[in-house]
């Protein structure tokens, strides 16, 4: 957008979220997206049994080349606007408003079609034109969905359990001898799905768990593919032998050293496994933290 159109907008008492701008003039609420450069989606969800002097004046502004195209579909009118000097953005707006009160239209709420108390809220994302009824149940829905009560325990145990479905895929692969990051991943996915399902929250407390029972099932993982390899030297050797064996393998120092070269490696790879997931979960449990949703006051 163009400087002159910004500094038009703000002193229009425009605010602005993200890449659009919203407003209210007179008791006309309008939104403008900007799409590409030079180019402006005007949005105004109206009501009006007589539209046809408005699109006399948008299908003359299309000819002289100030807009692109407009379109309505039901109650939303979009006009793609083109920013140049010739035409001023307030005059345009100004112009839309008056006729929109020529033809006695009325701004709705794009959730219920209500005509009173409207008002744009925002998450500083996006935005919408809502009566006070539908934002102020959006108000107490986000209320809620931040104060539920933190599911720690069943998404641990959820968590774990995926966490050990997910280690099996690295078992297999271990099993015969390789290490790969895919399976790293696999353990991850598993434990975040699992903590998801039980609705454990999304927060850093919920992450850093997660990290806890991905690395149990890497351990798990690794002893399971140890007591493969055994079996492999050992066939009549079971389970419970190789349990009770476990702090006489441990103790041996030539064994651990040989084993530690392979933790490691585990460990690198389930880094480059998960590193991704756990980033992707670390931004959407921040933009959680910051979920909140606010009534656009136009006042001051
Ligand atoms: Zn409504």
């Amino acid at each position: 957008m163009n400087v002159n159109n910004i500094e038009q907008l703000t002193q229009l008492k425009f605010k602005k979220i993200e890449n659009s701008w919203v407003g209210k003039i007179n008791d006309f609420y309008i939104s403008i997206d900007i799409e590409k450069e030079n180019e402006l989606i005007i949005k105004l969800n109206f009501i009006s049994s007589n539209r046809g002097k408005l699109f006399e004046f948008l299908e003359n502004e299309k000819e002289a080349d100030h807009i692109e195209s407009y379109s309505i579909n039901k109650n939303q009118l979009e006009i793609v606007y083109k920013e140049s000097v010739e035409v001023q953005l307030d005059s345009f707006l100004n112009e839309i408003v008056s006729l929109c009160g020529q033809i006695e239209a009325k701004c709705v709420c794009t959730n219920c079609e209500q005509t009173q108390d409207l008002s744009f809220y925002t998450n500083q994302k996006v935005y919408s034109l809502l009566c006070s009824n539908c934002g102020g149940r959006l108000l107490s829905q986000v209320e809620v969905d931040n104060s539920r009560r933190n599911n720690y325990l069943a998404g641990f145990f959820a968590s774990l359990l995926g966490a050990l479905i997910g280690s099996v895929a690295w078992i297999a692969i271990g099993a015969l001898g390789f290490f790969a990051s895919i399976a790293g991943f696999a353990i991850s996915f598993c434990a975040f799905k699992g903590y998801e399902l039980a609705k454990g929250k999304l927060s850093r407390t919920g992450i850093i768990l997660n990290i806890i029972t991905i690395l149990i099932g890497f351990i798990f993982a690794q002893y399971a593919v140890l007591f493969i390899g055994f079996r492999k030297e050992f066939p009549e050797m079971n389970l419970r032998d190789f349990i009770i064996l476990t702090p006489i393998i441990f103790s041996d120092m030539e064994i651990l050293k040989s084993l530690m070269g392979d933790f490691l490696l585990g460990l690198l790879f389930i880094v480059l496994g998960t590193f991704r997931t756990i980033k992707e979960n670390f931004i959407k449990a921040k933009e959680n933290k910051n979920l909140q949703i606010e009534r656009v006051d136009f006042s001051e």
